[in-house]
This record gives C-alpha cells, structure tokens and sequence, in this order.
C-alpha cells in the first residue's frame, strides 16, 4: 500500500474500465454459494459482462489476460477426478447456475478471444481454496468449521457429510497463478489447480475439532441444491506446463487457518 506504483481502484467490471496495465487477473466474482446465490442476476453479469470488458481492456491495451475460472464448471461430475477435457455435468436452470453457467460463459468468451483477436489468455479452474484471510462469515466449509470450532459452536454439517471435495491452501494456488500469467503466449488452458487430497466434510470436522481442541458437537442440516457428491483435480497438466503442485497440506493450512481466526476473530457478542 506504500509504494507509490500502486494503484488501489474501486470498481464494479460490469461497467467498462479504461486504464493501462499489462496484465489483468480477473478474480471478480462471489465464491461463496450463500453470497452468489444473494443476488443472482448480479452473478451472472459479473461473471459475463465483467468478462467481455476486462478482454475489451486487454485487447485495446495487449495484456495478458488470466480469468479466475473454477471447478464448478464441472457441476456434479460424473468423471472423477477431474480433467481439463471433461465437458462437465451442470444443471442450467438451478440456484448454483448463475455462478456454473457466469463461469462457463466466460470461459467461451476467452476462447472466443482468442480466436478472433488471438489474446494472451490463461484460463485457471479453480477446486476449493482457503486460508488466513477469509471473511469469518463467508459461508464456506473451512472457515465456517474453524469459526465454529474456535466459538464452541456447533459444526454444522450438511447432508450426511459423506461428500467430498479437495481443499488447496492460498499460497499454493497464487503460486500456480503467477506462474500460469508467466507462461508463453501458447499456454491457454485450461489447467486444473487444486490440492488433490480428497476428504469427506466429516473428516475435515474430525481434523478441525483435533486441532483446535475444540468440543463442538456435530449438527446435520439439509444439503443445500445441487451440491456437489464429490470433487477432486486431476493436475497432471498444471505439473507439466507449470512445473508446480501444492506444498501445503490439509493440516498444515487448516493449523494457519485456525492461527489466524484465532488471532482476529472479535469475542462473540
Ligand atoms: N472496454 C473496456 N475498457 C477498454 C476497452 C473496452 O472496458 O479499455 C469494454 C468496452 O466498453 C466494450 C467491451 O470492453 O463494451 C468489449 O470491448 P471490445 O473492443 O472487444 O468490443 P466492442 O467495443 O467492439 O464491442
Ligand atoms: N458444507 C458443510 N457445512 C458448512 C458449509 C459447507 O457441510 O457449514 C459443505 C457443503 O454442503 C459442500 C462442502 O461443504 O458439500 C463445500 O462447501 P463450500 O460452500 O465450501 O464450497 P462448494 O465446493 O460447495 O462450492
């Protein structure tokens, strides 16, 4: 925030935006299920009209281009683990759509960028990533069972807590996106980036609980639609062309995790 070379701008990409830049790291966009799903319409033009004007950007500039895509362009796979050729098993016309179909539109608008204007783009898929630094009211499953577990709350699990998903900590996946941005103008992807490791909600409850040393009990509440039975990146392709794999592992993230929420979290009021 001190060097005089930066520039903090704020600005909602449905709305075009003339700067200079060289590269452009479309992160815009709610992750999180209960705050993508809280205005729907907005998602959707977030992710497809915030794609046509950051191209639009990097097209009348010459930047390079890397959009912050994500698993869910797979919806609830049927091939496991996931390649970056597989097509993906995604309901149009759910309450996750706004974010799966926002996602997939921008990715064709990528493509389509490159074809016809032939921009240096870099497509990354995204699989569950956390770390310190999360709001503690994000909604997703790592920071609500570590605020749970710290608060001596209830964990709330949804379903039966048998899905699974795959959890790549924050500094491995910035890592996979500086690289990716670094790549020469061939490389596109798209590229799976996530942490491999797979585990089921009710093992991540166990692994929250033992390193906190928390005795929140477990609590079961409806699954919300359309989730997801079970996630995992192949990343054969990001070893390959990016030279790079996750160095955190679950326990080690989630103890920085739990260090942080620990450190910040307010009392409860
Ligand atoms: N755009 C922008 N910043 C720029 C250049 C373009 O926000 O520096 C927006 C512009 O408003 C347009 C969109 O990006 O709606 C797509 O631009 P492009 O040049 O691809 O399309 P065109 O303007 O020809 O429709
Ligand atoms: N989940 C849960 N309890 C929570 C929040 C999420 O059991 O308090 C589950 C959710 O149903 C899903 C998984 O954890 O199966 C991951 O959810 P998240 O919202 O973090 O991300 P998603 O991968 O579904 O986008």
């Amino acid at each position: 925030m001190g060097s005089p070379m930066f520039e903090l701008m704020r600005h909602d990409v449905t709305f075009p935006l003339y700067v200079e830049v060289d590269e452009i790291y479309n992160l815009a966009c709610p992750a999180s299920p209960i705050h993508y799903q809280h205005d729907p319409v907005q998602t959707t033009k977030t992710s497809v009209h915030g794609a046509i004007n950051m191209l639009g950007l990097a097209k009348r500039v010459g930047a390079r281009i890397l959009q912050a895509s994500t698993s869910e362009v797979y919806g609830d796979p049927v091939v496991h683990p996931q390649t970056e050729d597989y097509w993906g098993h995604v309901n149009p016309i759910g309450f996750r759509s706004c974010y799966d179909e926002g996602k997939r539109c921008a990715e064709t608008l990528f493509f389509d960028y490159r074809r016809q204007h032939d921009l240096g783009i870099k497509v990354m898929r995204i699989f569950n990533t956390y770390g310190p630094r999360m709001h503690a009211h994000d909604g997703r499953v790592v920071s609500n069972f570590v605020v749970q577990a710290l608060r001596g709350e209830p964990i709330t699990i949804y379903g039966d807590g048998r899905q699974t998903r795959s959890f790549c900590y924050v500094d491995d996946l910035v890592d996979a996106m500086v690289r990716l941005m670094g790549t020469p103008h061939e490389v596109t992807g798209p590229i799976n980036v996530g942490n491999p490791n797979e585990f089921t909600m009710l093992t991540l409850a166990e692994t929250v609980l033992e390193i906190t040393g928390s005795s929140s009990d477990l609590v079961f509440k409806d699954l919300p639609h359309d989730d997801p039975q079970q996630r995992r990146p192949d990343i054969t392709l990001a070893r390959e062309s990016l030279g790079w794999q996750p160095t955190v592992e679950l326990e080690e993230g989630l103890r920085r995790t739990v260090e942080y929420f620990a450190r910040t979290l307010p009392a409860r009021a």
